[in-house]
């Protein structure tokens, strides 16, 4: 537990049971639970390969409950004498079933939908269907979008058109009359006040989207000759997302009170505070402004709105806003697991070297004699002394001084004396800095069977920390130190940090894989340099992606055709678990089909390719016939590894 530090980012859904396996209780405290590697055999006897991925829609709601218990709680505290309508960032996880499950939970709260773009806006339009919730319509307008926007009331819509660009406000002013129906406005507002971590641009003079305040100022008095101004009515900022530090909220609340103020003076009809998305979620449970973690709970965070939106109220001594927020990330991570197996390993040969012989080469002799030397004492030292000796070999090798045979043995020696060094240094409670490199040079490589561009963007982009364990064996000690490398032939397909108290860390603490399993056909063959490979048949090693569940999905793209993953929804019963839907993953001919290729004109191809090298006497029939089943058979299959 304390390896992972799952009690940290896993409460209150994920834990570790008795059998050493991952636990999940999708209801939180509310009872009920799963045991993650359980469920996942369960899902491969039923042909759902992995990766899958894995949707808990009890976590889904289980979020969108604390997210309003918060702001309950919060309004009764301060006495606050307005609502909260939050509604969920469409862009953070378009899926259907996803958006259909939310609308579905979020109805006793009267929880929203918010579009960032027009096919955004189609899937709200369509799918919200909750009395009293909002719409609010952000992003990137033309006349189109505002029009669709403005006729949703005629279906009993709230939508809130969120002014980003000053160019909108003409283009709302010709819609209301065109149209003739008096639109619900708001304005996004560009704060002076900073967001911080990669999203921190968000915020500022310099954002992309909002309106600086000479800018609203413009769009009052053009609403207000218009005789519009009584349609402006929100107040929207966001400052990004993933904001780690509490005290950046209350900074932009605190300056958005003020401007919601001013707006009021100057006439707007003000009824609404969107305060954005930016809630956090702590990735390494550290509960910290570490940027993958966050300093404040979810109650801070509704306490803090609703205290500083009551305040600047009160000091104009106008009426407070109903708030809203644009909580994204914050919803949707916790309820989706990406479960993948591991492949194969690539480990750094670390046999216990021979005593070399009186007549092999002097660095040889001196590198053994720096081997049996190593101890507690002198580990640092030993260090520098077997690079030292190693460079020379190198050198040496390149002047013609040492044969090839003598290189491998003095490599294999160097490969040795590291091992105890590292042993000996991981016993310690002050690495050196110049060991600290050690452990990474030592880590083994698992190939793992997803591909970090479909499934986890982020980590590839932006240095995304996830939590990623082994979901079983949790009661063996993980001996071994890895990397993970993914299935794409690129070389930024790996993950090579990890989640750590504060920091990161560049080894996942992993377990050697249990090779005693019949060989079977068909097996995984790495290749990497200065390593040997595991390329026998092992049991079964799944590890868990937590927390992918916002952004991930829909950034995820098809480097080297690698498709979406198997998914199922999963619901907790008082028997057990039920399986809502499943959605299969790409297959081959889908992705082909995504650049172009008509798979029956690549059968038709490669049948007469076949026709041809068996009248040239090159194939036989036998062998043709095998590879025309093969080819149309792997066209209909997942685009992973089947394990
Ligand atoms: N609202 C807007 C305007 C956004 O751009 C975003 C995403 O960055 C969000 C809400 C959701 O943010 P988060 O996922 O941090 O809650």
């Amino acid at each position: 537990e304390e390896l992972y530090r799952i009690n940290g980012w896993g409460e209150p859904y994920f834990s570790i049971n008795a059998a050493g396996h991952v636990t999940v209780s999708p209801m939180g405290d509310r009872g009920g639970s799963l045991d993650l590697y359980e469920l996942t055999n369960a899902l491969k006897q039923r042909n759902l390969g992995l990766p899958l991925l894995i949707r808990f829609s009890d976590i889904l709601e289980d979020r969108i409950e604390r997210l309003n218990a918060c702001f309950s709680r919060a309004i009764a505290r301060y006495s606050y004498a307005g609502d909260y309508r939050g509604v969920f960032p469409v862009k953070c996880n378009q899926q259907r079933h996803l958006i259909e499950d939310l609308v579905r939970f979020g109805k006793p709260h009267q929880f929203g939908l918010e579009a960032g773009s027009k096919p955004e806006l189609m899937i709200a339009l369509a799918l919200l269907d909750t009395p009293g919730s909002l719409l609010i319509c952000n992003g990137y307008k033309d006349q189109e979008y505002i029009e669709t926007a403005m006729l949703a009331r005629r279906l009993g819509h709230t939508p809130i058109i969120v002014l980003e660009q000053i160019e909108e406000v003409e283009l709302v002013i010709e819609a209301s009359r065109k149209l003739n129906i008096e639109p619900i406005l708001g304005v996004r507002a560009k704060l002076s006040a900073k967001g911080i971590g990669r999203w921190g641009t968000s915020a500022g003079d310099r954002a992309k989207f909002g309106l600086t305040i000479p800018e609203i100022i413009r769009a009052v008095e053009q609403l207000r000759s218009t005789d519009m101004l009584n349609s402006l009515q929100l107040l929207h900022f966001h400052i990004g997302s993933q904001i780690s530090s509490i005290s950046v909220i209350k900074d932009a609340i605190r300056e958005a009170g003020q401007i919601y103020g001013e707006l009021v003076k100057l006439g707007a009809n003000m009824n609404y505070l969107d305060v954005g998305g930016g809630l956090g979620v702590d990735y390494d449970g550290s509960k910290t402004n570490f940027y993958a973690s966050k300093n404040y709970s979810m109650q801070n965070y509704a306490n803090d709105v609703v205290a500083a939106m009551k305040d600047a109220c009160q000091q104009r001594g106008i009426a407070v806003p109903t708030l809203v927020s644009e909580s994204g990330r914050a919803i949707a991570s916790h309820q989706s697991v990406l479960v993948f197996d591991v492949l194969g390993t690539s480990d750094v040969i670390s046999e216990i070297p021979e005593l070399p012989a009186d007549d092999d080469p002097l660095v040889l002799r001196n590198l053994y004699e720096t081997y049996q030397s190593i101890s507690v004492d002198n580990y640092q030292e030993a260090y520098h002394d077997a690079t030292q000796f190693k460079e020379e070999a190198v050198s040496m090798f390149g002047f013609g001084y040492i044969s090839l045979t003598d290189r491998a043995r003095v490599e294999r020696l160097y490969w040795a004396c590291c091992r105890k060094i590292l042993e000996i240094a991981r016993q310690q409670d002050y690495v050196p800095d110049d060991l600290e490199d050690l452990e990474k040079i030592m880590a083994s490589i698992y190939y793992v069977n997803f591909s970090v561009f479909q499934s986890a963007p982020d980590a590839w982009a932006i240095d995304q920390l996830f939590p990623i364990m082994p979901i079983h064996r949790l009661n063996e000690e993980p001996t071994c130190r890895g990397t993970l490398a993914d299935l794409t032939c690129d070389s930024d397909g790996k993950i090579d940090q990890f989640i750590d108290l504060r920091d990161v860390k560049y080894v996942l603490e992993l377990h050697p894989l249990k090779k005693n399993l019949p060989a079977e056909d068909g097996q995984f063959a790495t290749g990497a340099d200065s390593a040997s490979h595991s390329q026998s048949t092992h049991e079964p090693y799944y590890l868990g992606m937590f927390l992918s569940g916002a952004y991930q999905e829909i950034m995820g793209n098809l480097h080297n055709l690698f498709g979406d993953t198997n998914t199922v929804h999963i619901k907790l019963t008082p028997k057990g678990y039920q399986i809502e839907h499943v959605v299969k993953g790409d297959t081959m001919r889908e992705v082909l089909g995504y650049v172009q290729y008509d798979a029956e004109d690549l059968i038709e191809n490669i049948r007469r390719r076949s026709e041809q090298a068996l009248q040239e006497h090159q194939i036989t029939l036998e062998e043709s016939q095998l590879l025309l089943q093969n080819y149309e058979r792997s066209l209909s299959r997942y685009t992973y590894l089947s394990s």
